[in-house]
C-alpha cells in the first residue's frame, strides 16, 4: 500500500497549472497572474500636491510677515492656468497638479486668507519650506513602461488596485480549478430532509463543497447518486467536465461499493486505490484524459472524517497546483503530547486534537473521538495530531507532528 507521501507524489506527478485565460479584473482576486504587465502611465501623472494648501516659491518665505497674492484655486482634476511667480501663490487641493514655478506647498493650516479689493491675499506663518515639500513628483511611484507586476504574482487587493491604476481591466490569469462534488449512497437524503429509518443526511456534500470553496475552487454540486452503476456512470460523466471530480462513498469493500467500476466504465484510469492512513485507507485516485484536457478523480471513503482528512491531504494540494499557487492548507508544527496516548491498529493516524501554543511551548491533546464517522469530534479540534505507525504507546511529553486546520489566509 502507498504511504501518504507516495500517494500525494503520484497525484501531483506531471501536474502543471491550468492554461491561462483572459480574466476580468474583478474576478481575479486570489489568482496567479500569467503575464508581465507594464504601466501605460506615469504615477503620479503630474507633480501632485499631497496636501490642501498654497503652492509657493521658497524664496518668498524669507520674511516674518509673508503675504502673497493668490493666483487661482486648483482642484483635483483641474489643470493650473497660471505660473507661480515672485510674490504670488496658487491655492491647491490634495491631488491637484502643482503649477509651474512652485517649489513647495504650504499646508492650509499654516495660512490665513484675506479678501481685498484687488483679489485674495494669503498670509503665511510658516517661514521654512524644504524644496519639494508636500509635492509628489511625477513618476516617482511608477514610470511609464515600467514592469509593475511579474507573471507568477498572486493577485491580492493591492495588486487589484495597482492593475486598475495602470488600466489593466482584463488580465491573463491561471483560472480557478473547477471541482465537482458527488455524494453516493442509497442511505443518503439531502440535509434539509428528515431521514427515514435506515437513512442519514448527506453531510459530506456540503462539507466537501465548503472545503473546495475555501481553497478557492469553483464548485459544482452534483447532489446525491444512488448505489446504482448506471446512475453513477451518468453522474460521473457529468462530473468529468470539471478539472477535479470528488466523489464520496462507494470505494470500500462493500457489496454496493460500485464507484471504481463506474469510473472504469467512464474511461477513468485508476492510479491507486488504498493508502496507508487512518482515517482514509480506501482512497481511490485516477485520471481521465479527454477532449484535450485532464480530469482528476478522487473516490473518498464515505465516513465524514475520512472524507475531510483525505480532501485536505490529497485534494487541496492538487487544487493549489492547478491554480498555480504555492501549497495552502494545513500547516505542520511540532507539539508535545499532553497526556498518554495509545494507538490502536498499525496505520499512521491523523487524530482530531487540540493544539495550544503557550509560553512553555506547543502542546497537543487528542480529543475524544469515536472514529471516522464521528465528525462532531472535528468540531472540538483545531488540528490533526499525527501518530506514526509501528508505535503503540506515546508517553506524555513526546513531540509529535500536528497539522493545523486554520492556515494563514483561510
Ligand atoms: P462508504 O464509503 O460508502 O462505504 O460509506 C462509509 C460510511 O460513510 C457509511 O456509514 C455511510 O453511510 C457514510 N457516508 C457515506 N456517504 C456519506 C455522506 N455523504 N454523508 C455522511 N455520511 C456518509
Ligand atoms: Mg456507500
Amino acid at each position: 500500500m502507498l504511504t501518504v507521501d507516495e500517494a500525494l507524489a503520484r497525484i501531483l506527478a506531471d501536474v502543471t497549472p491550468l492554461p491561462a485565460t483572459a480574466t476580468p479584473l474583478d474576478e481575479s482576486l486570489g489568482r496567479i497572474l500569467a503575464e508581465n504587465l507594464s504601466s501605460d502611465i506615469d504615477s503620479p501623472p503630474h507633480d501632485k500636491s499631497m496636501v490642501d494648501g498654497y503652492a509657493v516659491r521658497i524664496a518668498d518665505l524669507d520674511s516674518d510677515e509673508v503675504e502673497l497674492q493668490v493666483n487661482e484655486e486648483i482642484m483635483a482634476g483641474q489643470v493650473p492656468s497660471m505660473e507661480v511667480t515672485a510674490g504670488t501663490a496658487s491655492r491647491v487641493m490634495t491631488g491637484a497638479p502643482v503649477p509651474a514655478g512652485a517649489e513647495g506647498v504650504v499646508m492650509v493650516e499654516e495660512t490665513e486668507l484675506e479678501e481685498t479689493g484687488s483679489g485674495q491675499l494669503v498670509r503665511i506663518s510658516c517661514q521654512q519650506l524644504a524644496p519639494g515639500a508636500n509635492i509628489m513628483t511625477r513618476g516617482t511611484s511608477i514610470r511609464r513602461g515600467d514592469q509593475v507586476l511579474a507573471a507568477g504574482s498572486r493577485i491580492r487587493p493591492p495588486e487589484i488596485g495597482l492593475l486598475a491604476e495602470i488600466g489593466q481591466t482584463c488580465i491573463s490569469c491561471v483560472p480557478v480549478p473547477r471541482v465537482a462534488v458527488l455524494s453516493t449512497g442509497n442511505e443518503l437524503v439531502p440535509a434539509d430532509e428528515v431521514p427515514a429509518p435506515g437513512q442519514i443526511r448527506n453531510s459530506n456534500g456540503p462539507m466537501l463543497s465548503a472545503q473546495a470553496r475555501r481553497c478557492q475552487a469553483d464548485v459544482v454540486s452534483l447532489g446525491i447518486g444512488r448505489d446504482d452503476q448506471g446512475e453513477l456512470e451518468e453522474l460521473i460523466g457529468a462530473g468529468l467536465d470539471a478539472d477535479i471530480l470528488v466523489i464520496s462513498g462507494g470505494v470500500s469493500a462493500g457489496v454496493l461499493d460500485l464507484v471504481p467500476a463506474a469510473l472504469a466504465a467512464e474511461g477513468v484510469t485508476e492510479v491507486f486505490h488504498k493508502v496507508e492512513l487512518k482515517p482514509g485507507k480506501p482512497l481511490w485516485y485516477g485520471r481521465a484524459d479527454h477532449d484535450g484536457r485532464r480530469s482528476h478523480v478522487f473516490g473518498l471513503p464515505g465516513n465524514p472524517v475520512s472524507s475531510l482528512v483525505c480532501f485536505e491531504l490529497f485534494v487541496r494540494p492538487l487544487v493549489d497546483r492547478l491554480a498555480g499557487r504555492p501549497r495552502s492548507g494545513m500547516q505542520s508544527r511540532q507539539a508535545r503530547l499532553k497526556g498518554h496516548f495509545q494507538q490502536r491498529g498499525n496505520r499512521p493516524t491523523f487524530h482530531p486534537a487540540c493544539y495550544e501554543l503557550a509560553e512553555q511551548g506547543a502542546s497537543v491533546e487528542p480529543v475524544r473521538w469515536q472514529g471516522s464517522a464521528d465528525q462532531r469530534a472535528l468540531t472540538r479540534a483545531n488540528c490533526l495530531a499525527y501518530f506514526s505507525a509501528g508505535q503503540q504507546e506515546f508517553s506524555p511529553g513526546t513531540a509529535i507532528p500536528v497539522y493545523l486546520f486554520e492556515a494563514e489566509g483561510d
